[in-house]
């Protein structure tokens, strides 16, 4: 289904969640200062994570300089572990802590900074993930709760720079999520960049779609299958999906990612059947 940018307004608005951790824009720009806090912060990870968005968004960050003391900004510094606040805060800075970060800690937490959500908080997750509350370490619950997200018709991603481990805060390193199609449970918390559909959440929750659509002088959307007008007005598509606009579907996204990573797990089509290796999901031990 195809909602018109009135439609798209009222979802944000109804989507509290959304609407109260956007940052602000001033004369069509968000702009996002932020400040490193503290000397033992990996500057290099930091500034990476914040290009990366910067180069899938039409988000833009400026360091600010000693005497600026504005109340809103990205507070960068070292906490007791890698977390961040959800989103911009009125009056206050966002903090991100980068203290002991996984690779992709820095460019997870800038996510939640800039508003996202957990893959498995959004609203559609019971659809795509069954979670065991009774795995989850007592007083830890909370890690798993859902939210009323809006998700704009992007699909759920189980190789979402967002999305947990299944194993994380487990009770005993116990299996908290198991995927709805078991294919698809290798995938779960090993993805350490913005994805396709990271990404396109982002830029339809701050309308850069919106403006690069018109930057680009088209009256609608050109890409196909989930792709999306990108800034330098190509199309930004999808895996498993080819063509300048993404108009031939080779297969499903999540079809695509299994065959990149796991080429050998195939679905014989004619039982319905999943061929697995044995252990599966479990990963191969390393070598
Ligand atoms: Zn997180």
């Amino acid at each position: 289904m195809l909602y018109s940018a009135e439609q798209w307004n009222s979802f944000l608005d109804k989507n509290l969640a959304s609407m109260e951790s956007l940052w602000p824009k001033k004369n069509g720009v968000v702009k996002i200062f932020y400040k490193i806090s503290d000397p033992g912060v990996n500057t290099t990870a930091a500034n990476l994570a914040i290009a990366a968005w910067e180069a899938k968004t039409c988000i833009k960050f400026s360091k600010m300089t000693e005497s600026d003391e504005r109340a809103e900004y990205m507070k960068i510094w070292l906490d007791k572990s890698c977390y961040a606040d959800v989103g911009h805060r009125k009056g206050k800075p966002t903090k991100v802590s980068l203290a002991n970060c996984p690779e992709r800690g820095p460019t997870h937490e800038i996510g939640h900074a800039l508003g996202m959500k957990h893959e498995q908080a959004r609203s559609d997750r019971d659809d795509n993930i069954i979670v065991y509350m009774a795995n989850i370490k007592p007083g830890m619950e909370n890690n798993y709760d859902k939210f009323p997200t809006i998700n704009f018709e992007v699909p759920y991603d189980y190789y979402s720079l967002m999305q947990y481990h299944d194993r994380s805060f487990g009770i005993d390193d116990k299996r908290v999520m198991l995927a709805k199609d078991v294919r698809f449970q290798i995938l779960m918390g090993d993805g350490d960049k913005i994805t396709h559909w990271n990404a396109k959440l982002m830029n339809t929750m701050y309308k850069c779609t919106v403006g690069w659509l018109k930057a680009c002088k088209q009256k609608s959307e050109p890409c196909k299958n989930g792709g999306y007008t990108q800034k330098d007005c190509s199309c930004a598509c999808p895996l498993g999906t080819s063509g300048d606009k993404c108009e031939n579907l080779v297969m499903s996204y999540r079809d695509a990612l299994i065959k990149q990573f796991s080429p050998y797990t195939s679905v014989i089509s004619t039982s319905g059947a999943v061929v697995v290796s044995p252990g599966y999901p479990d990963k191969a031990p390393s070598t």
